[in-house]
């Protein structure tokens, strides 16, 4: 849809390209995924990027979902924020925004926050370790607002 288009990120071109070189045809469902992905501030999950398509009249089933969220987290283009009992949402990782996540465990709420300081913290860390490290997520969990 050319609403996605006009406002497309780096992220998008950079993934299309990388489903283009994995052999991927362009267009279709994984277009609509990544494009409704792209538009996001946040995590979303297979049911919610299913409602969202549909919403919209570009249905794409579950089933598909789940194959195009595998195979773009494959491409390593996607962060996987874990919910427990198997269910997880998915998110673009930018080079240019990175923040982390709170996950209440009773209704499985996803609410982002960056934090500075905790981010030199896992620099630091970085530095002392034998390891190249490459990146990092961080989840706290609890109950959120409504929950508790
Ligand atoms: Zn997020
Ligand atoms: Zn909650």
């Amino acid at each position: 849809m050319a609403e996605a288009n006009s406002k497309e990120s780096q992220w998008a071109t950079a993934t299309t390209e990388r489903l283009a070189e994995a052999g991927f045809r362009r267009g279709g469902a994984r277009a609509a995924v990544v494009a409704l992905l792209d538009e996001q501030s946040c995590a979303l999950s297979a049911y919610e990027i299913e409602a969202l398509l549909a919403a919209r009249e570009r249905a794409v089933g579950r089933a598909s979902i789940y194959r195009i969220l595998e195979q773009l987290d494959h491409l390593g283009v996607l962060s996987k924020v874990e919910l427990g009992q198997g269910q997880a949402r998915y998110e673009p990782i930018r080079p240019d925004h990175h923040h982390h996540h709170l996950v209440c465990d009773s209704c499985e709420a996803v609410i982002a926050f960056d934090d500075a300081p905790l981010e030199r913290a896992v620099e630091s860390i970085s530095k002392r370790v034998d390891f190249a490290v490459e990146g990092h997520e961080i989840v706290l969990h609890g109950l959120c607002a409504d929950c508790r």
